[in-house]
């Protein structure tokens, strides 16, 4: 049984005093649901303040991203050994930063190379562009970018995969239910030709694109789907538990 997974990505949303006031909102009622792990990816410069605010909590932290190495002459970066003493997730490859800051399928797989190492739980994140997709291309390209952000990993162990096609991430306009779980199920058979059917049945594989408390019912329904990343929605507390909620309920 996979428990199924909500993070909130609050992308460069919130200064300090905003994430603190928008945890301090949620809180209480995300800590009581039980079933479901719930993280919550503010910017870095919050992580420690909203660590000490859920310790104690069912609530795990996540970076947004990280960087390959460890320490050195790199200014302006975070590295897994920072991170790895202040939250458990990180998502790496998210669209944005492979649109807005280059990063390449080898970026995403060192990085995920890196995190494994300090025992960081990476969600990566794949998924086709909107002209990807019209062209019928969305097998070709989220096998490639599994197989590239991959490339020379041999045990997955603490890995989640986000399945979030681009033209559904912060559009509004979300994928179907279907739609995501037929892709979910193929992004399944892949790892499952590349790790074993083992691992493949133990990853979870999320959703990500346009959730909403309206409409996560719908996504949280399919038997491939194992839980969201949140973007947009996970910045009003209400909205966010609402859709950890419906997970609770129907997983
Ligand atoms: C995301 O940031 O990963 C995301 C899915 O954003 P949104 O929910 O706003 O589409």
């Amino acid at each position: 049984m996979r428990v199924p997974l909500i993070a909130g990505n609050w992308k460069m949303n919130t200064t300090l005093r905003e994430a603190v006031e928008l945890t301090q909102k949620m809180l209480r009622d995300l800590d009581k649901i039980k079933n479901v792990d719930k993280v919550l990816c503010p910017p870095f410069i919050s992580l420690a303040a909203i660590g000490e605010l859920i310790k104690g909590t069912s609530i795990k932290l996540g970076a947004q991203n990280v960087y390959f190495e460890e320490k050195g002459a790199y200014t302006g970066e975070i590295s897994p050994l920072m991170l790895a003493d202040l939250c458990d997730f990180v998502i790496i490859g998210h669209s944005e930063r492979r649109q807005y800051f280059n990063e390449t399928g080898e970026i995403v797989n060192r990085k995920i190379i890196a995190a494994l190492k300090v025992g960081l739980k990476p969600i990566l994140c794949i998924g086709e562009r909107l002209e990807e997709n019209e062209a019928g291309r969305t097998e070709e390209i989220v096998t490639n970018q599994l197989n590239s952000s991959l490339t020379e990993i041999s045990n997955i162990t603490g890995l989640t995969i986000a399945y979030e096609p681009v033209w559904a991430i912060g559009t509004g306009r979300a994928a179907t239910g279907r739609q995501a779980n037929e892709t979910i199920g193929l992004i399944r058979r892949k790892i499952s030709k590349l790790y074993g059917e083992r691992v493949a049945q133990d990853l979870r594989i999320l959703y990500g694109g346009s959730v909403t408390a309206d409409n996560a019912t719908e996504f949280m329904q399919q038997p491939e789907i194992d839980g969201a990343l949140v973007g947009g929605a996970s910045l009003k507390a209400d909205q966010f538990v609402s859709i950890v909620r419906q997970t609770s309920e129907l997983k």
